[in-house]
């Protein structure tokens, strides 16, 4: 694909997520030799820069690029940095952008970028209405010459409401097409292989369905706590910070129905379609009895004592915001009907993984039943993060007398491809962007359609009769009672084991 001239326009670049992941990704795409021919970075944010700080900042204040460039010529290095301005957007982000307008119209003519701007929202999610509406308000919406679009972090919204709020807001004054939320874990190489496994092969997609499949399960754990980010986590939780963004993308991958072609809107248009389908939760008992939230308490891992999460610095004392969020639901339509869904996402646990395991269905009729593992323990597992793979548990006869089966996987590591060079995430889904390609970019009618299923979820959690609280230690898989959601199943798989 061509990646046109262009200019790219980093609101809030003064940031962390500047530094620790728009920066290194821009650096690694210009190592790649994946920018276009004329391509220009500005800063824009309160902080008072000059370009050379901006750029002193943005090379020194990446630890991750910093290992890079000791091995790196200063030539090489002086090519990278020379592509950064910064524009002091003077008190705040609300005040009028024509200085900014001025600024990008003559980086534009001296570097010929083509009139064509990437504007990236990486403020906080409060200043994205307003950024867009001054941009529009000096012509830097517009389109009539060169392409314009608006790249939006997330959080993008924190219900329903203020999803739809924002979804209009921003609206006003860039056409639908225009607008590129991002959700990183798209980016991730491993999730956009769940659309190869499933729809380019032909052993997978026939069992694809309720006479095939138990029942799937999509665990996502994380062994750190709430680190230096308390106080915004608190008023968020695991289920709006990590559910109701990325594992639902991941569901509406597993769910959809194989899309006509691989074009954004065909592709985008099956995954709401799954999003609309799952059945959401709307009375108490039904939430009571499939849901479950817990905080992760005082502990130690490793003879290391850990703070629980109301002691975190930013986390109020009494806080009910969830660390560890579990939900079963169900899927209605053709393929899934009745086959449970089981999603728990949580801080503290004993490592860090996010992986998709499919179980099918035991054989009807079990010849082997006392012979060891049964085929229950068919299952496809995608691993997302951090040894990205796919691996198929099936059994084996053991050696020997009888018929006595062991399970054995066939698997498949991104590791193993030594020669190939997987993108990060982010810089995946920028060099995306640049191209116009808004395959892996919530539209609006997905993330308001996730929203739409996690919001009764947090009513009921906020305001419901008899919510539960568990509180669970540092280190392990979440609290016992996790367990009573997988009922007639016996237990989570935990990564890691059979
Ligand atoms: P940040 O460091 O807190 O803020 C980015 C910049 O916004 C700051 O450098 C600051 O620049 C400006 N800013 C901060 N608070 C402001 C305020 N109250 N009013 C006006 N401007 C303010 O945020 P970040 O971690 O880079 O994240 C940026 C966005 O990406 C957020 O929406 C966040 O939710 C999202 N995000 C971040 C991460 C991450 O890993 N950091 C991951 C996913 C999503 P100036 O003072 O120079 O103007």
């Amino acid at each position: 694909k061509k990646t046109n001239n262009q200019m790219l326009v980093i609101f809030g670049a003064s940031g962390d997520l500047t530094a620790r992941k728009l920066i290194p990704a821009l650096f690694n795409l210009y190592v790649a030799k994946q920018l276009p021919k004329n391509f220009v970075v500005l800063g824009a944010s309160r902080s008072d820069l000059t370009d050379e700080e901006f750029r002193d900042k943005v090379v020194n204040k990446s630890r991750y690029l910093k290992a890079k460039l000791d091995d790196l010529k200063e030539n090489f290095i002086k090519g990278f940095t020379d592509m950064f301005f910064y524009e002091d957007l003077g008190g705040d982000y609300t005040s009028e952008y024509s200085g900014l307008s001025k600024r990008i119209s003559k980086l534009n003519i001296a570097h010929g970028t083509d009139n064509n701007y990437m504007f990236y929202l990486s403020t906080p999610p409060n200043l994205y209405e307003t950024i867009a509406k001054n941009l529009s308000e000096v012509g830097l919406s517009s389109q009539q010459e060169g392409w314009k679009r608006l790249i939006v972090e997330k959080p993008f919204g924190y219900s329903l409401e203020s999803a739809k709020k924002l979804n209009s807001g921003l609206q006003q004054y860039f056409k639908e097409p225009q607008i590129y939320r991002i959700d990183h874990y798209l980016g991730k190489e491993t999730v956009q292989n769940l659309l190869v496994t499933r729809f380019s092969n032909s052993i997978f997609e026939p069992l694809w369905n309720r006479n095939y499949i138990h029942h799937v399960e999509i665990t996502n754990a994380e062994s750190g706590g709430v680190e230096k980010r308390g106080g915004y986590y608190d008023k968020s939780g695991a289920l709006r910070d990590m559910f109701q963004n990325h594992l639902l993308q991941i569901v509406s991958l597993v769910v959809m129905e194989p899309p006509i072609g691989d074009q954004p809107e065909e592709i985008r248009n099956e995954k709401v379609k799954a999003l609309k389908s799952l059945r959401i939760m709307r009375d108490e008992k039904t939430l009571f009895d499939n849901t479950i939230r817990a905080q992760y308490v005082a502990s130690e891992i490793n003879g290391e004592k850990v703070k629980g999460y109301r002691e975190e610095d930013g986390v109020d004392p009494d806080s009910t915001t969830e660390t560890y969020a579990a939900v079963k639901f169900f899927v209605d339509n053709w393929r899934w009907h009745g086959v449970p869904f089981y999603v728990r996402t949580a801080k503290r646990m004993p490592t860090k993984v996010t992986e998709i395991v499919i179980h099918f269905q035991p054989p009807h009729h079990q010849i082997f039943r006392d012979s060891g593992a049964s085929s229950k323990d068919n299952k496809l597992i995608i691993r997302i993060q951090p040894d990205e793979g796919v691996l198929i548990k099936f059994g084996v006869k053991v050696p020997g007398q009888g018929f006595k089966v062991e399970r054995a996987n066939l698997d498949f590591y991104y590791s193993s491809l030594a020669e190939t060079y997987v993108m990060e995430a982010y810089e995946r889904l920028l060099l995306d962007a640049m191209q116009g390609d808004a395959t892996l970019y919530a539209r609006a009618d997905e993330v308001e359609a996730a929203w739409e299923f996690v919001d009764p979820i947090l009513d009921y959690w906020k305001n419901g009769k008899d919510v539960r609280m568990y509180g669970y230690a540092a280190g392990v898989w979440g609290p016992e009672n996790g367990d009573e959601l997988i009922d007639d199943l016996g237990t989570w798989r935990n990564p890691g084991e059979n």
